[in-house]
């Protein structure tokens, strides 16, 4: 169907993090978010994880645009490792703080030529075949905006991350006159948030947790340390506007906390009263009872401001017995244990800590079942393919889309990698494309079949045997005896009878080389290799990465 508009999801799908949309009608391409997710425990050493831009390489000049719903980093994380990799589109779009907020990444990324640029809530913009609409809804980030995509087909929107905050905090509820004008225009398809399809009922309002936040503080005595994320700027607000009714200075923590509230600032989305805020290292010169903390860490993220006082092991803040650590954020799928493990080292320490399971000082950002129908029963979609979710929610979103009247032969449960084709006649998957990831280890990428990461999996589990041997270049003899190390592996380092005994598979492998007549290094190494993690295997059950290493003199 070369007539037909494809949408490729390259991730999101089957997943939580990296959401990112290809849009495809006569050649011309228009990406919708290039976001990134963090890497599960098992792929060790790796930092970040990405979609696959495979499909993308070489087509930078077929792009008409990259748009972006909103800041957060599992929709514009991964967007600097895109420009790099493929190349500057012609134009960014997004709204106000969006754009702010990528502009500071970017700019950190030596990427600030970027073409973003502001594109207001409404106005139509064409982009080669498409048009562009930009429609704001409410999340917990400001100026989050689902995406019209027109072509002469019909229109798709997009919904990006969503609630229906009847009362957000900044007094501008998604625009729900526009969602239901799109149903009676005639929606084409609608690719929808899939996050919280297993909650039942409605989302509580963002501003239902300030008056929360103002009673857990009240009760505080000591020092209070709140956490959440840092681009929640209306969740900071709230924050700050507590402090201030209870006469405390605030304190803004970490890298991100401090680049974001500055960007909101400069943008008059945040505010604190002249006097309000103070430094970090001024904590210390201020009672306990008169300071409010906000930081960085609610994930329990290795290297951030919580964890680092978690671990005693924060430049400015020490925490004591009288503090209360404040979660104003629930773990993201996958976070859970680094959140608890820092918890409890907060009260290994003394301190105490409140989480949203304690009192209503959390509110998610994304909308529950009856939001989804809501979503569905406004803009009246032919087609529907959940997004955003793990397969287990993109089946609850698809059901919930039946429920509403949507016929089954109309609702797509896609997957990374898979183009929903729709044409004049009708819709249908077309060929897998391959939806698969990239590691970003450092800064370098890299795939995720590379051996590197199976090696390091391996050293994890049972540590690494390396063998030193040295032969004769003429003969193949052995002129020295093999030296072993062994790391991590267990009871081989104490074990004399059994370092003998490997020892001597060594040397039977090197003799039975020089025998055959075998010259060959790498021939002689995969020998060696072989006879030495087989031995390894038979006595301890283990499976160590062995390295060969055979010199000749
Ligand atoms: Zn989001
Ligand atoms: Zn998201």
């Amino acid at each position: 169907m070369s007539d037909s508009l494809r949408l490729l999801p390259l991730g999101g799908l089957g997943e939580i993090g990296k959401n990112m949309m290809v849009a495809e009608y006569r050649d011309r391409i228009v990406v919708i978010d290039a976001g990134l997710m963090f890497p599960t425990p098992e792929m060790l050493g790796i930092d970040l994880v990405l979609p696959d831009f495979e499909y993308l390489r070489g087509r930078a000049k077929d792009i008409e645009a990259i748009v972006l719903t909103h800041g957060h980093e599992d929709h514009v994380g991964a967007l600097p490792y895109l420009l790099r990799e493929i190349g500057m589109p012609k134009v960014i779009y997004g709204g106000l703080l969006t754009v702010g907020m990528v502009r500071s990444k970017l700019d950190e990324h030596k990427l600030g030529g970027a073409p973003l640029t502001e594109l207001p809530a409404g106005e139509v913009v064409s982009a080669g075949p498409f048009t562009i609409e930009l429609v704001h809804l409410s999340h917990s980030i400001p100026d989050m905006r689902g995406v019209v995509l027109g072509t002469d087909l019909g229109k798709v929107f997009f919904t990006g991350d969503y609630k229906f905050d009847q009362t957000p905090v900044d007094g501008r509820p998604a625009d729900v006159a526009r969602l239901a004008r799109l149903g009676s225009e005639g929606l084409l398809a609608l690719c929808g948030d899939s996050t919280n399809a297993d909650r039942l009922g409605v989302a509580p309002s963002e501003s239902s947790v300030g008056p929360a936040l103002y009673d857990a503080f009240s009760a505080c005595e000591g020092r209070i340390i709140v956490t959440s994320f840092a681009s929640n700027i209306h969740r900071v607000q709230q924050v700050i506007d507590a402090a201030v009714r209870l006469d405390r200075k605030v304190a803004l923590v970490g890298r991100s906390m401090r680049k974001n509230f500055n960007i909101a600032s400069n943008l008059s989305m945040a505010n604190a009263p002249e006097g309000t805020l103070i430094q970090p290292r001024e904590i210390e010169d201020f009672p306990d009872e008169r300071v409010v903390v906000i930081s960085t860490g609610s994930q329990g993220e290795p290297f951030s401001a919580l964890r680092r006082m978690a671990n005693n092991d924060h430049r400015d803040i020490e925490l004591h017995s009288g503090d209360t650590v404040v979660f104003s954020a629930t773990p993201v799928p996958g976070n859970e244990r680094a959140v608890n493990e820092t918890i409890d080292r907060i009260y290994e320490i003394g301190a105490t800590v409140i989480t949203a399971k304690d009192r209503p000082i959390h509110a998610s950002g994304h909308g529950s079942r009856e939001e989804i129908k809501m979503m569905l029963n406004l803009t009246r979609p032919k087609y529907v393919m959940p997004v955003h979710g793990d397969f287990q929610r993109i089946r609850l979103h698809a059901e919930l889309a039946r429920s509403v009247g949507i016929p089954d032969e109309n609702i797509f449960r896609g997957r990374n990698g898979l183009p929903l084709e729709i044409g004049p006649d009708g819709a249908a998957f077309g060929e897998e494309v391959g939806g698969g990831v990239i590691f970003v280890d450092g800064v370098e990428l890299a795939d995720p079949n590379d051996a590197t990461l199976r090696d390091r999996r391996t050293i994890s589990d049972d540590g690494i045997v390396i063998v030193v041997a040295t032969i004769a270049a003429e003969n193949g003899e052995i002129v020295a005896d093999p030296e072993l190390i062994a790391r991590g592996t267990i009871s081989l380092g104490e074990d004399p009878d059994l370092l003998d005994d490997l020892a001597d598979t060594v040397e039977e492998s090197l003799e039975k080389a020089a025998g055959s007549g075998v010259r060959d290094l790498d021939l002689i190494q995969g020998d060696l290799h072989d006879a030495v993690a087989g031995f390894i295997h038979r006595k301890l059950r283990a499976r160590p990465l062995v390295v060969p290493v055979v010199v000749e003199v």
